[in-house]
């Protein structure tokens, strides 16, 4: 990973390339501040930096066979301790740093909830249990295979067990030669203060709007410049959360676009007598039960809700109380007739109680095409 990769972040970058150039760089330091602004891809080019024996005055040379091992996270000088939920796979980092490096050089810009759900392990608590102490020691205490540097790049160490962290903090007092110590951390008011004091502080910025923008343009060339601008906005300065905010939308237009499929065919059948559209709406069906998780079943039907509101304030001419985008105020302008007073309810009904009976485990696909006869009968009202 170079350093020119990194979003933004010159003023880092550059104190981080003097104390290597002046030969002074502190064998513990602490990278911090919130999450999505690349503390963990700064402290791996960093340590890429510092290891490469080409290094310019701003970057390693990344050619180099120093740099190859790196940009694959494969360096066997350079180790890594996050947190990880134990399980049949193990209960030391190496026994998923595989994963680990996979997520990293896919999204440097990763989170604790991307991780958990590379683990496959979403929604628990993940730890740097005491086991872990025991690996870095033993990292730590075999020879370089290089002449450089030993890294030790500490991910999350809030999550770290106590335990551990009075093992590692012996390290800390009396590191062994030659190693270098990068923790990373969203919460650094979680370690103890013992841990604190032996680390050199490296605070480290949220991006800027124009950063996020530029970069979003350049590496996502689907998405336009008004989204990225919009998406930057929100992100409060964070990379990852415009990526998710990006992600939303592109699943938010996918449902409606599923919503608009459900209702035409409905309305086929219901309206038109068009008694060849059921097979649309059959298939309709199969589909979302068979594509979409049952989470995002109840994500669909909990859109529509909105959207079946949305029209029937449309229908009643109050457009100043609708939140829609382009594309559905089109949609909009054509089905909202079909939404009135006589069925606006039951319709709403009929969508909270598939989404309750999905939630309940209930068979998708029974429950996904009995509520498309339903709308078929509610649509003519
Ligand atoms: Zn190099």
């Amino acid at each position: 990973m170079l350093l020119k990769d990194i979003i933004g972040q010159s003023a880092v970058k550059r104190e981080m390339c003097r104390s290597v150039q002046e030969g002074r760089i502190p064998h513990a330091q602490l990278l911090y501040g919130p999450t999505g602004i690349g503390k963990l891809p700064l402290a791996i080019a960093f340590a890429q930096y510092v290891a490469c024996k080409h290094r310019t005055e701003t970057d390693a040379c990344g050619v180099c066979p120093t740099c190859l091992q790196y940009s694959k996270l494969q360096h066997p000088d350079l180790h890594f301790v996050f947190p990880i939920v134990k399980s049949d796979r193990g209960d030391v980092c190496d026994d998923f740093v595989a994963d680990f490096r996979k997520m990293v050089l896919d999204n440097p810009y990763c989170d604790a909830d991307d991780w958990t759900q590379a683990m496959g392990e979403e929604k628990k608590q993940s730890l740097i249990y005491e086991k872990e102490s025991s690996e870095v020691q033993r990292k730590l205490s075999l020879k370089a295979f290089g002449d450089g540097y030993k890294v030790m790049i500490v991910w999350q160490p809030e999550k770290m067990h106590l335990a551990c962290a009075n093992k590692l903090l012996k390290l800390l007092e009396e590191p062994p030669e030659m190693t270098l110590f990068l923790f990373v951390s969203e919460h650094p008011e979680q370690l103890l203060p013992t841990i604190i004091s032996r680390l050199r502080p490296v605070p480290v910025p949220r991006l800027t709007e124009e950063e996020i923008t530029r970069t979003i343009n350049a590496q996502l060339p689907n998405v336009s410049s008004q989204q990225a601008q919009d998406a930057a906005r929100l992100a409060k300065g964070s990379y990852r959360e415009a990526l998710r905010i990006l992600d939303d939308k592109d699943q938010d237009k996918e449902m409606f676009t599923q919503f608009q499929e459900l209702m035409r065919n409905a309305w086929l059948v219901g309206v038109r007598k068009n008694y060849d559209a059921l097979q649309n709406l059959n298939q309709w069906a199969q589909q979302m039960a068979k594509d979409k998780s049952r989470a995002e079943q109840c994500a669909f039907l909990q859109l529509a809700q909105r959207e079946l509101r949305e029209n029937f304030i449309y229908n009643y001419g109050e457009p100043q109380l609708c939140y829609q985008t382009g594309d559905e105020q089109t949609f909009s302008a054509k089905f909202a007739p079909f939404i009135n007073e006589r069925n606006i309810e039951e319709f709403t009904e009929q969508f909270a109680r598939a989404e309750a009976q999905i939630m309940q485990n209930a068979n998708s696909r029974i429950v996904l095409f009995d509520l498309c006869l339903q709308c078929i009968v509610l649509i003519k009202k």
